[in-house]
């Protein structure tokens, strides 16, 4: 549940249907995300969705405070789509820990500081 949106959101809903888990929803003042349905996008795509249609800096980030693993994110991924008909899979495609091309959001918004996530992850060959 790594994902976070801060007061810098205004509200736009750009994000709330870019979530594979339905995660998001409208809020008063900003959208509310979900925690428990936060898996990083991991298992459907190679970057956190609702960050790269954010037009908002600092508005939908990674929460430094709560790191996961890929193993994790991607158990409740297949917790959520469990009855799905396209469940989730892990690929380059399908994982940020995987990609190569993919930068997370620490490396996008502070390049200069190190990923804690990449800390935890073993990456494979594709
Ligand atoms: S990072 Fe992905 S799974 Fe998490 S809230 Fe955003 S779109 Fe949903
Ligand atoms: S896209 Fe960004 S600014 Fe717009 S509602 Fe979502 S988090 Fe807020």
């Amino acid at each position: 549940m790594p994902t976070m949106i801060t007061d810098e959101c205004v509200n736009c809903g750009a994000c709330l249907l870019s979530c594979p888990n339905d995660g998001i929803s409208k809020g008063q003042h900003k959208v509310l995300l979900d925690a428990t349905l936060c898996t990083e996008c991991v298992g459907f795509f190679s970057s956190e969705r609702c960050a790269a249609v954010c037009p908002i800096e600092g508005a939908c980030v990674a929460d430094p405070e709560n790191v996961e693993t890929e193993e994790a994110l991607f158990a409740r991924a297949v917790r959520i789509h469990a009855r799905a008909p396209k469940p989730p899979i892990l690929s380059p495609k399908t994982s940020h820990f995987r990609a190569a091309d993919a930068p997370s959001w620490w490396q996008r918004l502070v390049p200069s500081l190190t990923n804690p996530r990449q800390e935890v992850v073993e990456v494979e060959d594709a």
